[in-house]
């Protein structure tokens, strides 16, 4: 076996991607894939691999097993953290759900925040909401670039807050979600300077006289950062300024996650108790 994933290492190297070594026509392997991707989430397979999730530039979201991985010396080494930034090669199987992963190699890594336990907790909940709002197979350049900006910017200035509600906020509205945010969703009163509500469960916001008991604000001064989101970069974006309207921000974007994907976040809790 050994000999045989060298012999495809090499095939790589020289530019043939295919796969040499399993001859009989039921063994044969589609020719092995190659692109740039993200890895979202791990989990155990078996005893000595590991089942992955990524997000390929070039083939969306991806379902593979890493043989081996789970061994204390692996080829994988520390290229399967969440979110890291790498190039995987991997082989399609006709009959399978889970491609086979064959190589992976750091472009990027978020070492930082990924053994950071607070900063990992946020990129916990980039992975989760990407796994749930990503369609499998389907090629995503904005969510690519999306979840990247955000590991970078959590990596960068050891603080996952402003970058998780920017993430939250850009998701709703690639999703296609985001409802207006200067009036009413029921009378169409503009909001002006006043707050905005909405609750669990509601895809609208509502002004002060619809708004009905237990709803959440959603305060001016987190619309306008919603503002800046859309119009400036995350990084000329001043966190102690954002402050105000950050958390609102998030929450609500993340109430709309949970209302369109009807499902609940489960990082949602953790990121409460840091
Ligand atoms: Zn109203």
């Amino acid at each position: 076996m050994i000999k045989i994933f060298v012999l495809r290492v090499r095939a790589f190297r020289t530019g043939k991607c295919y796969a040499f070594g399993a001859s009989s026509a039921r063994r044969l392997l589609m020719p092995a894939r190659e692109t740039e991707a993200i890895i979202l989430k791990t989990f155990p397979l078996g005893e000595a691999d590991r089942l992955v999730s990524f997000l390929g530039r070039a083939s969306g979201r991806v379902r593979g097993a890493a043989s081996g991985a789970r061994r204390i010396k692996n080829r994988f080494g520390s290229t399967l953290e969440v979110l890291s930034h790498v190039q995987i090669w991997y082989v399609e199987r006709e009959t399978r759900d889970l491609v086979r992963i064959q190589q992976c190699e750091l472009l990027e890594s978020f070492h930082k925040a990924q053994s950071d336990y607070g900063l990992s907790t946020g990129l916990a909940a980039v992975s989760e909401i990407s796994e749930l709002v990503l369609p499998e197979h389907e090629v995503s350049e904005a969510m690519f670039r999306l979840i990247l900006l955000t590991a970078r910017e959590i990596e960068r200035t050891g603080e996952w807050t402003l970058p998780l509600s920017y993430f939250t906020f850009w998701t709703v509205r690639l999703g296609g979600w985001l409802p207006r945010f200067d009036r009413c969703s029921v009378c169409g009163e503009a909001f002006g300077s006043g707050t905005a509500f909405h609750a669990e469960g509601n895809p609208g916001l509502l002004c002060e006289n619809c708004r009905r008991p237990g709803m959440k604000s959603l305060s001016e001064a987190a619309r306008r950062l919603a503002e800046r989101f859309t119009g400036e970069r995350l990084d000329r974006i001043d966190a102690a300024h954002a402050r105000e309207g950050n958390a609102q921000l998030r929450e609500v974007s993340m109430d709309w996650i949970e209302h369109h994907t009807e499902r609940k976040l489960n990082t949602r809790r953790l990121l409460e108790t840091n």
